[in-house]
């Protein structure tokens, strides 16, 4: 019962499903002694009414007071150890998931976040970990104890009285197929009541990051009862859901009390025709309003287990996610970049269909191509940022595919036109490049980067704080951070995506100044955008339909007079600019 099918379904791990045992079995004991007092009960009624119906002595009163003290002590006891069992030990549960999580997010391939919604994602993170943690701490102890005591108590009643036992219990089965029946609805009910929290989710989430333009546009009442609209239909579906789950839960309570009704019509009948005596009759309704007891708490809640499947699911989804795997041991002979052959797809779009080139190092490789072609791309894939379908991709000899991606990344530096920057003083922004590195380096780094003539007009110079994403730093501020960063590095492979298009000339210049100092002896693929760098560059690749159209040096491809020959034309025509 408690194997990997129980452990998936609930999303618990090893330690979790031991805890999960223990707070059943303090149930199963809270339950049994709970019972065991309605016997005491019946215990002392039997002997007061012996008592007086036989004109016998009373029995010693300090029995009575000595075994319900020890009663009350001991339900104490196993209660507490209850609660300790099914909501203390829980919390360690929470927590470990919420770390496994993450450890599994921080290994999977970019890809997959770039595949998934990350409001999704974020709500799996909080809202699913939450709503488990609410299943494992009130419900599964409870419940799954309840079953086993309840059976338990069953079958006691079945030998003392068949007839009776069946007449008090036949409500509970009838209450659980009642709520199993309407499973399916309460689970359909809960993802649609999901989809509907990460349309808000997204929409909020939206709407901030494009804050700004919604301004400029003037879009911020269209953008307000858009999320309204969804906040609204939110609403909706979690009240419908609700509603549904609700008239459930009250049949099925109502239903298991019939068991009343009819343990005291069998019983009348049973007393009547002189097959039982009072006693045994009243034993009965004693144990039953019992019985009932601790399934009053699970009714409403196995609602929530059966929605909890929906958490759980999708919970499970990201523990199922293939992580890029591979050596920790990353020696490449030299590190040329060789792309043989690569496929690859983002979802069912075939982006690159058989790209081969080889970017040598010491070199300067440009990437070129209409937009769209697929230069990004080759350059995530040459990071191994995502995983390619078919074909690969060798630095120094070694298949990347068989790499760490972490590891790998160590050989890498990255200019990307999206720099990330964090919230942080321009010290720390720049030493992300290298961990450890001393406060000299860094500013040799972000000198030689031009950063120096910027930082010093700062208030706090390195120390001042940069605000969310850099947000206090013009865009060619923020791409010389990021290129005093990658010489921080100084990694022996260079990617970059030359986005100097917003800069002035002379920002323009001084990045340029910065970028060869980075760019000497690495092994450089550039997504070039400009005819200045592609002039520079000792190769030129031309990406087309995600194939390779063209490749060599500029010079030759010029008297090809291909493709490339056509772009430059093209370029020179709009910008006046000359090739050499
Ligand atoms: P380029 O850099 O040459 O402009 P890209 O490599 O960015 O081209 O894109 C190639 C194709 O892949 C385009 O059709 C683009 O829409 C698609 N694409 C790029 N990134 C993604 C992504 N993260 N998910 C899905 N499709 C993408």
């Amino acid at each position: 019962m408690f194997g990997e099918k129980f452990k998936r379904k609930y999303a618990l791990s090893d330690k979790g499903v031991h805890n999960t045992k223990m707070g059943m079995l303090w149930t199963i004991v809270v339950n049994l002694l709970m019972m065991g007092g309605m016997g005491l009960l019946y215990f002392m009624m039997q002997s007061f009414i012996s008592t007086l119906t036989e004109n016998g002595a009373l029995p010693n009163p300090w029995l009575y007071v000595g075994l319900t003290v020890l009663f009350v002590i001991l339900s104490l006891i196993v209660h507490l150890l209850q609660y300790h069992a099914t909501y203390g030990l829980v919390y360690g549960e929470v927590k470990t998931m919420r770390i496994g999580l993450a450890e599994r997010l921080r290994r999977l391939p970019l890809g997959y976040f770039g595949k998934r919604d990350l409001a999704d994602l974020t709500e799996t993170i909080m809202g699913d970990v939450n709503r488990m943690e609410h299943v494992w701490s009130h419900v599964m102890g409870y419940l799954y104890g309840s079953y086993v005591s309840t059976a338990v108590i069953a079958v006691v009643l079945l030998i003392y009285d068949w007839r009776l036992a069946i007449a008090a219990l036949w409500g509970v089965p009838a209450a659980f197929a009642l709520l199993f029946g309407s499973r399916k609805m309460a689970k359909k009910n809960s993802e649609i009541s999901k989809q509907a929290a990460v349309k808000v989710s997204d929409s909020i989430q939206e709407t901030l990051e494009n804050i700004r333009e919604i301004h400029a546009t003037n879009q911020e009442a269209r953008y307000l009862s858009e999320l309204n609209e969804k906040i609204d239909k939110h609403e909706k579906t979690l009240l419908r859901g609700e509603f549904a789950t609700g008239i459930f839960v009250n049949a099925a309570s109502v239903i298991m009390r019939l068991g009343i009704a009819t343990t005291i019509l069998v019983g009348s009948a049973l007393i009547l025709s002189g097959q039982i005596d009072f006693m045994l009759f009243f034993m009965f309704l004693l144990v039953i309003t019992r019985v009932y007891a601790p399934f009053d708490q699970s009714l409403a809640l196995i609602a929530e287990v059966f929605m909890s499947e929906v958490s759980a699911n999708r919970l499970m989804e990201i523990y199922d996610s293939p992580v890029a795997e591979g050596s920790n041991a990353f020696q490449p002979n030299g590190h040329d970049i060789v792309f043989d052959n690569v496929c690859f797809a983002y979802d069912n779009e075939q982006v690159l269909r058989g790209v081969s080139f080889t970017a040598k190092e010491g070199e300067v490789t440009a990437l070129v191509g209409p937009s769209g072609s697929g230069k990004s791309t080759c350059a995530r894939l040459a990071a191994r940022l995502w995983d390619i379908t078919d074909g690969s991709i060798q630095v120094g000899g070694v298949d990347i595919n068989s790499v760490d991606p972490e590891t790998l990344l160590t050989d890498y530096a990255m200019v990307f036109q999206d720099v990330v920057l964090f919230d942080d003083t321009v010290m720390e922004n720049i030493r992300l490049g290298k961990h450890g590195a001393t406060d000299e380096e860094v500013i040799a780094a972000a000198k030689a980067a031009n950063c120096d003539e910027f930082v010093s007009k700062l208030p706090d110079g390195y120390h001042t704080p940069i605000g969310e994403n850099g947000a206090k730093l013009s865009g060619g501020e923020r791409q010389r951070i990021s290129i005093a960063r990658a010489l921080l590095k100084n990694a022996p492979i260079v990617l970059l995506d030359e986005a100097t298009a917003s800069l002035d000339v002379e920002n323009e210049t001084k990045v340029q100044g910065a970028l060869s100092r980075l760019l000497q002896n690495k092994t450089v693929l550039v997504i070039a955008h400009r005819m200045r760098t592609v002039e520079a560059a000792d190769k030129i690749v031309v990406l087309k339909d995600g194939r390779v159209a063209e490749a060599g040096k500029p010079e030759e491809l010029m008297q090809q007079n291909g493709e490339f020959a056509k772009m430059v034309r093209l370029q020179n025509k709009s910008a006046g600019w000359t090739v050499a």
